[in-house]
């Protein structure tokens, strides 16, 4: 049987970091053998905010490519590619904006939401959702991994494919969102771990800086000397032994009871995680030195995706009458 197939995307932003590899990266490695996975750095989606500031933007894909395949993306089992690299988003992209009204992209609700924090109003930002049907839709994509919050652009994909049969003829399939429930990591300050709130744990930074950063993490604020009774459930460093400590729940009794103090909980946190991160890091570094292998997988993953990618433009132009 032919193998369902997935996109999936990040905007380049450079290194990423644990919460890039808990929520996305994890994920996307463990469907790599039952799917066929399109794995994509968007980086036009990039210069819906970054516009002005384009001159690292190599080195960032370079960075989020390497990320990939240290955490387990295979280039034989998936296409990882850059989306500038396959010219045939940007067409279809062109041809599904003549099908939807500027007042349902303006009701999207990241649309209303950044619009405001970031003060972005370009029609390219408008228009992103767009971009991201045709990312989907030009591979036909049975499945998109997404949290929760991308729901909307995933209805608004599927509303396209509806729209575009309907006028044209059957040609693109309605993609499902693949939920998938992952913790949220939190960043050193306790917040939401993200590059923009500058609280982050990179996947490829060392163990010494690893280990300097957990040591300046938040903790619950109620417990300041050893003896004082914490929460851990209120507690992110709590949150991350969840993850990379085996035996996390014999932790929970001791921190209670003031046994257990902070600095000896994040030391064997910050031991637990570099453990859990050697092996990354390892492949990281070996990539890096060899930054050739990296650009022929993305190379050789955008001839792979360009194939498919064309065969689709052939049938859309074919339905339209363009030529
Ligand atoms: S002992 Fe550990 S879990 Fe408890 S408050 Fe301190 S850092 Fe958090």
């Amino acid at each position: 049987m032919e193998k369902k197939i997935i996109l999936s995307g990040m905007q380049p932003t450079g290194k990423l970091h644990l919460g890039n590899l808990e929520g996305a990266l994890k994920n996307w490695v463990s469907l790599q053998d039952d799917y066929l996975m399109h794995c994509c750095i968007v980086d036009w989606h990039s210069l819906t905010s970054e516009y002005t500031n384009t001159g690292d933007l190599k080195e960032k894909v370079f960075q989020m490519a390497v990320d990939y395949l240290a955490a387990g993306l295979d280039p034989k089992k998936c296409a990882i590619f850059v989306q500038s690299q396959v010219k045939e988003h940007a067409e279809l992209h062109l041809l599904f904006s003549m099908l939807v009204p500027i007042p349902r992209l303006a009701r999207v609700p990241s649309y209303k939401e950044k619009r405001k924090e970031l003060g972005l109003d370009s029609y390219g930002f408008l228009g992103y959702p767009v971009l991201q049907a045709a990312d989907i839709l030009i591979y036909r994509a049975n499945y998109v991994p997404v949290g929760q919050d991308q729901l909307p652009h995933i209805e608004l994909t599927r509303e396209i494919a509806r729209k575009f049969n309907s006028l044209y003829g059957e040609i693109f399939p309605e993609p499902e969102a693949k939920l998938t429930k992952f913790p949220v990591i939190p960043g050193i300050d306790g917040r939401k771990m993200s590059k923009s709130y500058n609280n982050d744990i990179t996947m490829g930074e060392s163990s010494e800086q690893t280990t300097s950063k957990i040591m300046r993490m938040y903790t619950d604020p109620k417990k300041i000397y050893k003896g004082d009774s914490g929460h851990p459930e209120e507690c992110p460093v709590y949150l991350l032994h969840q993850i990379y400590t085996p035996d996390y729940k014999n932790l929970y009794p001791v921190c209670h009871s003031g046994e257990l103090g902070c600095v000896e909980c994040k030391k064997l946190l910050a031991k637990n995680l570099n453990k859990a991160l050697e092996p990354i890091r390892a492949k990281r570094k070996k990539l890096e030195a060899n930054p050739e292998r990296v650009w022929d997988v993305l190379e050789s993953g955008a001839k792979r995706a360009r194939k498919r990618a064309r065969e689709t433009m052939g049938d859309v132009r074919n339905a339209m009458g363009i030529f």
